[in-house]
């Protein structure tokens, strides 16, 4: 079959090599992809939410599954989008519609669906610019630190926790009266702050079956010893310790048995990933987040452990049959070390020619933010490259993966040289 994939970061970067690897891929396609994403198919100059475009791109290449990396095109109803043209409704969409992609494109609806179906997640209050003065009057009852969400999408920077009242009333007043991250924060979720050390499981449903993939935990600020900004994550670690099978009995009974029987309640169908961001307190799982999508540096550590195919699985979601497939979880650990652009976070080096990738010996290398310049590989996001290496115990696959980070070359890169090495 011929699969087009839309994306085109780190984690399409992995997609692609795992898609491509099986035998019923015929044809690979990645929209608009990255010169990483070249060696395992064809890339096709079309953006992420492009729709039009992707509609005649599946008609001109007998496409028989698309299979969606990011959110934006979810959020956008892409899958929709198909469902309602005559010529492209028959194309499996992996990824939910509109209205399941709301789980993470609106945080106020996605704590009434945990919280409509019993599902563990800190108390909560949603307010609106009408009612900030009722919102002003919870924070005070809400304890310290206290959690802000803006309810839209805000590139994952629309989370602010608050350490004093004062600085909460300030963040909420700008939120709802300044449009302090646009039109995502016209509301805003007043949550409580849950202690704990946090993981992010991934979960793939036709609707009805499910299967729970390799957990895995990213890190997400810029410094080593977590410490500084946020960013969209430095690195990532499958299989997570301290996710025993007794706390994942746990996430299974009380979380996710939960979300697919409420959407099926809700009547939401969705067929493709669900990423679950939990806090461990104490033993017992809270969920943080809901995304629609997979987790951007956790797909380059949990697809390399799915030893099974992964476009059998996602026919299994596309028929309704999931529960037929198998699901083969590799026992090696898989560990991810992102290389970044210089000044990233914030205003970041562009441009720099990558040299050294062929130096690279025990690792998988996924392009993030980078372009062909004639023969040369040069450098267009923050987060550049991510490097994962598979090995048999923890400590090899971090030394493995910083090891080959550390071959890589360009001006200014940057990457942390102690992820992973709290589980150790
Ligand atoms: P991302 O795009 O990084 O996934 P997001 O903007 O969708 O993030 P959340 O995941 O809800 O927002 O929150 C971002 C981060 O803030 C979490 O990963 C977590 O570290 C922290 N956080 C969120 N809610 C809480 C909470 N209730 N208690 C403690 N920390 C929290």
């Amino acid at each position: 079959m011929n699969i087009l994939l839309i994306g085109s970061g780190g984690r399409e970067s992995a997609f692609a090599w795992k898609l491509s690897q099986s035998p019923l891929c015929d044809k690979l396609f990645i929209a608009p992809g990255n010169p990483g994403t070249a060696a395992f198919g064809m890339n096709v100059n079309i953006k992420v939410a492009d729709f039009a475009a992707l509609k005649q791109c599946c008609l001109d290449n007998q496409i028989d599954m698309v299979v969606v990396g990011p959110e934006e095109p979810l959020v956008k109803g892409i899958h929709d989008y198909f469902l309602a043209d005559e010529q492209i409704k028959h194309i499996p969409v992996i990824g939910p519609q509109q209205q399941g992609a709301q789980l993470e494109g609106s945080k106020d609806f996605s704590k009434q669906f945990m919280n409509r179906h019993n599902i563990p997640t800190a108390a909560s209050q949603t307010f609106t610019r009408e009612t900030l003065s009722e919102g002003i009057s919870y924070l005070a009852t809400a304890g310290l630190p206290v959690v802000l969400k803006a309810d839209g999408l805000a590139a994952g920077k629309g989370v602010l926790i608050c350490t004093t009242l004062a600085e909460a009333e300030q963040e909420l007043t700008a939120m709802l009266t300044e449009a302090k991250f646009g039109t995502a924060s016209d509301k805003v979720v007043i949550e409580r702050f849950l202690q704990g050390i946090e993981l992010s499981v991934f979960v793939l449903t036709d609707g009805v079956n499910y299967k729970i993939l390799p957990e895995a935990k990213d890190y997400k600020r810029i410094g080593e010893g977590d410490t500084g900004l946020n960013t969209g994550g430095m690195g990532s670690v499958s299989p997570v310790h301290f996710a025993d099978a007794i706390f994942m009995q746990k996430v299974e009974q009380r979380i996710v048995i939960p979300t697919i029987d409420g959407l099926k309640q809700n009547n939401i169908p969705y067929k493709g990933f669900i990423f679950i961001g939990l806090m461990n307190c104490g033993g017992e799982p809270f969920v943080i987040e809901y995304n629609c999508r997979m987790g951007d540096p956790e797909t380059e550590s949990v697809l390399p452990r799915i030893e099974s195919d992964l476009v059998d699985l996602l026919k299994g979601v596309a028929n309704g049959n999931l529960d037929t497939k198998e699901l083969v979880i590799s026992d090696k650990i898989a560990a991810t070390v992102v290389c970044v652009a210089g000044g990233y976070p914030g205003e970041y080096l562009k441009d720099k020619t990558i040299t050294g990738l062929d130096n690279v010996r025990g690792s998988m290398v996924f392009h993030a933010g980078t372009y062909a310049d004639g023969e040369d590989i040069k450098t267009s996001g923050g987060r550049v490259l991510a490097v994962t290496s598979l090995q048999d115990d923890l400590f090899t696959a971090l030394q493995q993966a910083t090891l080959d980070a550390s071959r890589i070359y360009y001006d200014g890169k940057y990457f942390r040289k102690d992820i992973g090495f709290d589980l150790i």
